[in-house]
């Protein structure tokens, strides 16, 4: 209980210290409060309160909806993408498109279901006609992906593409080498693989995405699964 309770301050702390805003002092929990056996949904509804209707950068001018990320709040695997296509954009939810349904296979085939996981996006709207994410743009949306690594607190993170894996672990070697190697961020594994919409491209290099996602299985201690994703 005490250990929940510093928790939520400690975050309380780093979000206000991270220059978050309107975390208005009644919000604190002064007397001690209720916990739930599941504490952690209150805690990612707090991170989606505080980014509330971003005006942060200038994404916000054409996006549709904010897509903030779906899945499970206890989830032990976030897998983090790039940032929200058109199909996420016009629904509100993380990978809901073609590589979205890939995705799913890919976590269907680790034994998995979408909803053990979590899943969202280095930026939280979508760029114009799906550009990367501009370094301004990042930095605006990274204390709320940092936030829902701290909500959430998986045992592993999986980046999709060049580009989630390049932005989080702020290093610009090709996705060719940094796939298939455990890297650190916030101090939680973090293995970089392929995008599914390269592989949708690129089918012939499901096989290796397999790979890496076997290693993720083994740390996780994930009973065998059968095959790859087709
Ligand atoms: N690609 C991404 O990187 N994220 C999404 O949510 C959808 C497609």
């Amino acid at each position: 209980m005490r250990e929940l309770v510093n928790e939520v301050h400690a975050w309380l702390a780093w979000a206000e210290e991270s220059g978050l805003q309107n975390l208005a002092p009644e919000t604190r929990p002064t007397e001690p409060f209720k916990v739930e056996p599941k504490v952690k949904l209150p805690l990612l509804d707090a991170v989606r309160t505080e980014l509330g209707e971003c005006t942060r950068c200038k994404l916000h001018r054409t996006r549709t909806n904010i897509v903030f990320g779906v899945g499970n709040p206890e989830a032990r695997l976030m897998f983090v993408g790039e940032g929200p296509g058109e199909d996420e954009d016009l629904q509100g939810f993380p990978f809901v498109g073609k590589a979205g349904q890939l995705l799913t296979k890919m976590i269907e085939a680790m034994g998995l279901r979408r909803d053990d996981v979590y899943i969202c996006n280095t930026v939280k709207c979508r760029p114009p006609n799906n550009r990367n994410p501009e370094p301004d743009e990042l930095l605006a949306c990274e204390p709320f992906l940092k936030g829902q690594l701290g909500a959430v607190k998986p045992e592993a993170i999986v980046t999709l593409g060049k580009f989630a894996a390049q932005s989080l672990l702020r290093d610009s070697t090709p996705i060719t080498r940094l796939r298939g190697r455990w890297r650190e961020y916030e101090g939680i594994p973090v293995m970089p693989t392929f995008h599914p919409a390269y592989l949708l491209r690129s089918p012939g290099e499901k096989g290796k995405v397999w790979e890496d996602l076997k290693q993720v299985m083994k740390k996780l201690e994930l009973p065998p699964a059968k095959g790859g994703a087709s």
